[in-house]
């Protein structure tokens, strides 16, 4: 049996049970997914969205990328965000990083990863520029780095509120609230670190006039 097997054949378990528990289940979400969620996290294989919030398919519309970054020339995370908002109709956005982000520790180093990488991870690199005299004064590299974990989910909350998407939807329907949250690998634990409710004022430079 090859290793892709396996994952056939736990589908197939998968499925059964959660038909034998719930037997409407399926049904139900075949025509339609209403998600009061959007999860935008990172892809490191230990952090996924569902299991560790305990929710169901049908709850989380979920995005992921390396780090978890919210990039204003990302055609892929700005039509998540605009799918979710506008036609789910989210009520809560979430960016969740981890504290032990391979991204985020390449992103301290002067490793040469290669341009698409290092393009990648160059956004993270702005975010340490932005915070540098707190994160220099950490002397310990572990909570330097946990610190810069917690830091870049801040941004990405601030880049959110950035976009003419969110800015709209918070003047014409007060929602949706943004939450910064980040996940322990040693825990299992999420810890919410930063918090935007919709309508939150930002830095006027990022406002847009004729939403
Ligand atoms: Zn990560």
């Amino acid at each position: 049996m090859k290793s892709y097997d396996l994952l056939l054949k736990g589908n197939e378990q998968w499925a059964k049970k959660k038909n034998h528990e719930d037997p409407g289940f399926f049904q139900r979400l075949l025509h339609l997914q209403a998600p009061e969620f959007l999860w935008i996290g990172c892809s490191d294989s230990r952090v996924p969205a569902n299991q560790i919030t305990d929710t169901d398919p049908g709850e989380i519309f979920v995005h992921r990328n390396v780090a978890n970054l919210v990039i204003n020339t990302d055609v892929n995370v700005l039509s998540v965000l605009d799918y979710a908002v506008n036609q789910l109709k989210v009520k809560h956005v979430i960016v969740c990083g981890h504290y032990g982000c391979g991204g985020i520790r390449a992103a301290t180093t002067k490793t040469d990863f290669k341009p698409v990488l290092n393009m990648w991870l160059r956004n993270i690199k702005d975010v340490y520029r932005y915070h540098r005299k707190e994160l220099d004064s950490i002397k310990d590299t572990q909570m330097r780095e946990d610190r810069l974990v917690e830091l870049n989910v801040q941004e990405q909350v601030y880049n959110l509120a950035k976009t003419s998407i969110i800015q709209r939807a918070w003047q014409q329907e007060n929602r949706p609230d943004l939450h910064g949250w980040v996940y322990g690998l040693k825990d299992g634990l999420i810890k919410p670190v930063f918090e935007m409710n919709a309508g939150t004022p930002i830095d006027s430079l990022y406002e847009f006039d004729d939403l």
